[in-house]
């Protein structure tokens, strides 16, 4: 097109794909590739599920948009779908929840809420970390891709450090935002009790302890929530990419000490909370809890863990369906990609250039994991460190 292209910031593979069907992508040229990517932990459900399908046609026919400002069964249905899932709170308190669009606007409304409970002005956040793009979001992510200001105060605290951490965590903090495994940074598991040392500073100077779990949420370590998978609760939960099976949302759960400030107006969306996407965000809520679901994670991540013990990987990291494979010294994440690509397998990147990150549909059948090792066999060999 003479007059229009895209703003090029995206390194694209070059994989033309013609289709998907559940872990399948289907190649222009008809060969067919088995994806470990899941779209970036999107595709929860596996791509062109067929339950999804009735669900969004019975809507769109039903209900295709509505302002926030009407009441749907849409929005109902999902509140109901969606509160049996979430972590236990002590007797008397609620979650409340907000629906946005993306993960940068969870966090975004997320620290918004944190800052306006708390009435303070900074945000502890962590080294390796990735929130989103937006101002704030930017502004806790770590790199330099971020806003040129910072809307609030920033401390950064090395991932994994508790000393560090106590120490930054004061009076002055309103928030302590953070993945509870990093992906981006290259899949890095917090050390074995940092995660309670955080909710232990937060209740002790009044800040609110907030889970990104934009890609740890919606059943991807094999529980619901990263939260019970650790067993830490935070006050704030942000989620996003997989939570609506392939839709665009953003959903902040907030305990009612971090919203009690909030008034009409405070938050706000167009297309965030729209009956179509909490049509299917309820659908992937009930499946992700229906009996034998999360079995299936655990039982899929055990076997791409038993798969990945070949080749050139030396250590695995993360949990469930997140998974890193850490390469051997010297070689290339992106130039192992690319050879497993061949192979017919697609597995994603990190920050990490020795660290290949898995975040394959959560439907992947354990049986599946087979064609990472056959593929991963040999591999050192051929490419290039
Ligand atoms: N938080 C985490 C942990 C992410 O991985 C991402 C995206 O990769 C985001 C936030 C931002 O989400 P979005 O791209 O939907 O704004």
């Amino acid at each position: 097109m003479k007059n229009l292209h895209e703003i090029d910031v995206y390194p694209r593979l070059s994989l033309p794909v013609r289709s998907a069907r559940a872990c399948e992508l289907i190649l222009e040229n008809g060969h067919s590739v088995l994806d470990l990517y899941g779209g970036h932990c999107v595709n929860t459900l596996g791509a062109g599920d067929r339950g999804l399908e009735r669900v969004l046609a019975r809507q769109w026919r039903k209900l295709s948009f509505a302002t926030n400002l009407l009441a749907h069964e849409a929005r109902a249905e999902f509140l109901a779908a969606l509160a049996p899932t979430l972590p236990e709170l002590p007797a008397g308190e609620r979650w409340g929840v907000f629906c946005s669009n993306s993960g940068a606007e969870a966090n975004e409304n997320a620290l918004k809420l944190a800052l306006d409970a708390t009435q303070r002005d900074v945000v502890v956040t962590f080294t390796g970390a990735f929130h989103g793009r937006t101002a704030g979001a930017a502004a806790v992510t770590d790199g330099k891709k971020a806003f040129p200001r910072a809307p609030f105060e920033v401390r950064r605290v090395p991932f994994g450090d508790a000393e560090a951490a106590r120490a930054a965590i004061d009076a002055r903090v309103a928030a302590v935002i953070l993945e509870p495994i990093q992906s981006l940074a290259g899949v890095v598991d917090p050390p074995a009790g940092f995660l309670a040392v955080l909710r232990a500073a937060c209740d002790a100077a009044g800040a609110a302890l907030v889970f990104d779990e934009v890609q740890t949420g919606s059943g991807r370590l094999g529980s619901f929530w990263a939260a019970q998978h650790f067993g830490v609760l935070p006050d704030v939960l942000t989620t996003a990419k997989g939570a609506a099976g392939g839709l665009p949302i953003g959903l902040t759960l907030a305990r009612e000490r971090c919203t009690r400030h909030a008034k009409h107006g405070t938050l706000g969306s167009t297309f965030g909370g729209g009956p179509l996407v909490l049509a299917a965000a309820a659908e992937v809520a009930r499946r992700i809890a229906a009996p034998g679901f999360l079995a299936n994670v655990r039982a899929a991540s055990a076997a791409l863990v038993n798969a990945a013990q070949r080749g050139p990987v030396v250590a695995v990291r993360g949990a469930g369906l997140l998974l890193g494979l850490v390469l051997e010294e010297g070689l290339s994440a992106a130039a192992v990609r690319d050879a497993l690509l061949e192979r017919g397998v697609l597995v994603g990147t990190s920050n990490d250039p020795r660290v290949l990150r898995l975040s394959p549909p959560l439907t992947l059948l354990p049986g599946q994991a087979e064609r990472l090792g056959r593929a991963l066999e040999g591999l050192s060999a051929g490419v290039s460190r």
